[in-house]
């Protein structure tokens, strides 16, 4: 299966999606402003693998949302209730953003895609 990545809101697209024209892009209409409680800045924000000039890579986008979700699920352990609880969205919203995350992590690791943490949702 072949993906590709919205340059908007940097959802995971297939192809059938996009040929289908079945994505509907949040593009125009304002996100919600989430509460993101980092606790450590990052600095590097793109982990590319070695050997591949990023020129010539995809780049896969994770958005703060992601990562944040990602690291209080995996590394705090919360569950997804007091998750959602913490980042403002309920908790349908939360599903989706760990589901979307975690589609990105795999996608990038296993295809050898470079990975970049927007600085902006
Ligand atoms: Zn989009």
């Amino acid at each position: 299966m072949d993906y590709t990545q919205c340059p908007s809101c940097y959802r995971i697209l297939d192809k059938a999606t996009i040929s289908a024209n079945q994505h509907q892009c949040h593009r125009g209409r304002r996100k919600k402003r989430r509460h993101l409680q980092r606790e450590n800045k990052f600095h590097a924000s793109i982990f590319k693998p070695q050997g591949i000039p990023l020129k010539n890579n995809k780049i896969i986008t994770l958005t703060p949302s992601e990562l944040e979700a990602i690291r209080l699920k995996n590394l705090e352990n919360l569950q997804q209730t007091e998750i959602a609880q913490k980042m403002s969205v309920s908790q349908s919203t939360l599903a989706r953003i760990l589901q979307e995350a975690n589609k990105k992590i795999a996608l990038a690791l296993s295809k050898n895609y470079a990975l970049k943490i927007s600085e902006k949702e």
